[in-house]
């Protein structure tokens, strides 16, 4: 009846995070409600479970004996371990069938496991005899529950002490971790989280990045590359964009010119990003201008000279500082006819993000059309020489009316 049982539920009954969800609503159910039995409940012919065995046995073939889990994230990550180990459990002849039917209970147990080892009130809960933690996997043809009992691991992980980082946290600090196609597409939103969190590690000292072993290297060679972010970048030596957002081989896709911009809509920039927005299905792009940059304040004293003209032009650089002059024209017209040199460049850096990232929807239908349906986040930002740190800008002003003329 209603009122009478507090249901938990996700793909593959599992639990990823100790910070997660699944942890903090148990903790509240028994400690708040009162509730004193827990089932962790898997069922036969789990699609999470089969769906991770498949991935866990793709990836075996592959990366002979690379650690299956490196390269998935949070659920997946979990759930391939557990593949991995009712695999180890039944030998090399079982067939997918039978690992996944046996990975259903061994997940059922990880998750117990997981629920005694990094949930303190939990694990006093069950310590004084208060709570009990029970599995038993659902059986979809008979209707029945096989009852399993408790853990094998249970009097073994409440005498141990407890643990404080569960594995999908070890990743997320990047110890064995690298993005493949395997991973799906990651969100926008997601990506630039990532990005922002990055840089705060970067300006504050404390980078992870480092950390990249063959393991990883083989990951990449053998899976392949997918890029969370594309970033247009300016070539100036003190901005490494992998650096300054501590970033791992494989996270992020680069293109980079004198002052990140973008001149000619059959250039090899917008080129590069339609090939990283489709092939790679990137989704998150960032055009990325810094502070002092040279080849703006070389543009802006072209134009307050009077101009670089309309050409032709002696050499390519002449035509690049023609295009980035426009820039500066647009930036001295914003501030005012009183604005010094050094102003009219410095504002010329924002103008010139902004202006990059207009020519990328104006120059391509491809990236248009996927900014328009939503598929592409196009976010433009200003790196500070100085501090390291990264003002975000968002999206183009012009985003809108570009979108719909
Ligand atoms: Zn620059």
């Amino acid at each position: 009846m209603p009122g009478e049982i507090f249901v938990l539920r996700n793909a593959g009954n599992t639990c990823t995070h100790a910070e997660g969800s699944m942890v903090g609503s148990l903790e509240f159910c028994t400690g708040k409600l009162g509730s004193r039995l827990v089932m962790v409940l898997g069922h036969t012919k789990c699609g999470a479970i089969v769906g991770a065995t498949q991935t866990y046995l793709a990836m075996k073939d592959k990366a002979e004996k690379g650690s299956p889990g490196s390269a998935l994230e949070g659920l997946l990550t979990d759930l391939a371990g557990v593949a991995e180990k009712a695999a180890t459990k039944l030998g090399k002849d079982a067939t997918v069938e039978q690992i996944a039917a046996y990975a259903v209970k061994v997940n059922v147990f990880q998750t117990m496991d997981f629920l005694l080892k990094f949930s303190q009130p939990l694990r006093d809960a069950v310590s004084s005899g208060k709570v009990d933690l029970q599995g038993g996997i659902y059986d979809l043809e008979t209707g029945k529950v096989e009852f399993l009992g408790r853990s094998p691991q249970h009097g073994a992980l409440l005498a141990s002490s407890k643990s404080s980082l569960p594995p999908s946290m070890d990743l997320a600090l990047g110890s064995a971790f690298v993005r493949t196609p395997q991973d799906p597409p990651m969100a926008p939103e997601a990506a630039l989280k990532l990005m922002k969190e990055g840089n705060e590690r970067f300006a504050h000292g404390n980078t992870l990045a480092g950390k990249f072993d063959g393991q990883m290297r083989k990951a990449l060679a053998t899976i392949g590359q997918a890029p969370h972010t594309a970033i247009v970048g300016c070539a100036d030596s003190r901005v490494p964009l992998e650096l300054v957002f501590d970033v791992l081989p494989g996270d992020v896709f680069v293109m980079r010119n004198a002052g990140n911009t973008v001149t000619q809509a059959r250039g090899s920039v917008v080129g590069s990003l339609e090939f990283c927005t489709a092939a790679l299905k990137t989704r998150l792009v960032l055009v990325l201008g810094h502070s002092a940059c040279g080849a703006i304040k070389g543009a802006t004293a072209t134009y307050l000279k009077g101009g670089a003209g309309g050409g032709p032009f002696k050499g390519a650089l002449e035509g690049l500082l023609a295009g980035l002059s426009a820039v500066a024209e647009t930036a001295h017209k914003e501030l005012g006819s009183k604005a010094s040199e050094k102003e009219i460049a410095d504002h010329a850096v924002k103008v010139n993000v902004f202006n990059t990232i207009n020519n990328l929807i104006k120059g391509s239908t491809d990236i248009r059309d996927k900014v328009k349906s939503g598929q592409v986040e196009i976010q433009g930002g200003i790196y500070d020489l100085d501090s390291g740190r990264v003002q975000w800008l968002g999206r183009s002003p012009e985003q809108g009316k570009l979108l719909s003329s």
